[in-house]
């Protein structure tokens, strides 16, 4: 076959060449293709352009404890179904899905550790269970990881990423928001800090209350913070398109939303300084 008659058959390249899965990354902002254990030394932080992939809770927890301090609290809670609720898919399929997609009871991982030396509750969010979403026992976990920060005069860390409340469970998920501001009122009262960390996406309910509730709000680069997310709000202003950067941490920061950002590698030495800054003197 000449390269006429190729041309007009069109061109075989045989098999297409395929990156194998697990050993290289393609990162989803910039495209630049990453060797994956070079991607894992730099904390899932693309090179090119700083994106920060998704990480499990079991990341952050490494992360933001000293080795060998952290010991898991509730891990046994779980979601009820309360309301029986069915959608496209029966509401306990979803929770045995969201339990093994992130190796967790419930959307949220709480526990006590050390950062730095300093002691510390700390819970971390997980969009694997059912997009993060606060549920009853999410709402229980974190409550409960108050009254121990509480017990133990210790700094709260929550590592926020949700797609807001667990409609699922309509009521009782609503009544968590009013749950955990209230203990964390109780908090500032005994003088504790509580340092809210927003990943990506932080939306709804949880925007909507501890997440804005920290003593200081840090959020990981390029994180989608928000309430309503922009799909609903393209519909609601009848709208095509919205701003470049809209929601995004960088855009938030400016408008006072948050007190700062901060790379995902930085976050040990920032939290660490935070937590005995703020940590208020015993004497008092
Ligand atoms: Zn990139």
């Amino acid at each position: 076959m000449n390269w006429f008659e190729k041309m007009k058959s069109g061109f075989k390249t045989g098999r297409k060449r395929e990156i194998p899965a697990g050993i290289w990354s393609k990162c989803p902002q910039c495209s630049f293709s990453t060797y994956q254990q070079a991607l894992e030394r730099a904390h899932w932080i693309c090179s090119e352009c700083s994106f920060h992939y998704p990480v499990g809770h079991q990341y952050y927890v490494q992360l933001l404890t000293d080795e060998g301090t952290f010991t898991p609290l509730d891990d046994s809670l779980t979601a009820a179904d309360p309301l029986r609720f069915r959608d496209t898919k029966r509401y306990t399929d979803r929770i045995r899905d969201g339990k093994k997609a992130s190796e967790l009871n419930e959307a949220v991982c709480t526990g006590i550790g050390r950062l730095g030396g300093e002691p510390l509750a700390l819970g971390v969010m997980d969009t694997r269970f059912i997009l993060g979403s606060l549920g009853s026992a999410t709402g229980e976990k974190i409550s409960r990881l108050i009254d121990r920060a509480l017990a133990e005069r210790s700094g709260l860390v929550l590592v926020c990423q949700s797609g807001g409340a667990r409609m699922m469970e309509s009521a009782y998920s609503l009544m968590q928001m009013a749950k955990i501001s209230a203990k964390l009122h109780r908090l500032a009262l005994a003088r504790l800090p509580y340092i809210a960390v927003l990943t990506d996406p932080t939306y709804g309910g949880v925007t909507a209350s501890f997440a804005m509730l920290g003593d200081v709000i840090l959020a990981e680069p390029g994180a989608r913070i928000g309430f309503a997310g922009p799909e609903v709000i393209k519909q609601f202003l009848k709208v095509e398109s919205l701003p470049e950067g809209f929601q995004r941490s960088e855009t938030v920061l400016k408008h006072g939303f948050i007190d700062h950002i901060v790379r995902r590698d930085e976050l040990p030495a920032a939290l660490g300084r935070l937590l005995a800054m703020l940590r208020a003197p015993e004497a008092l």
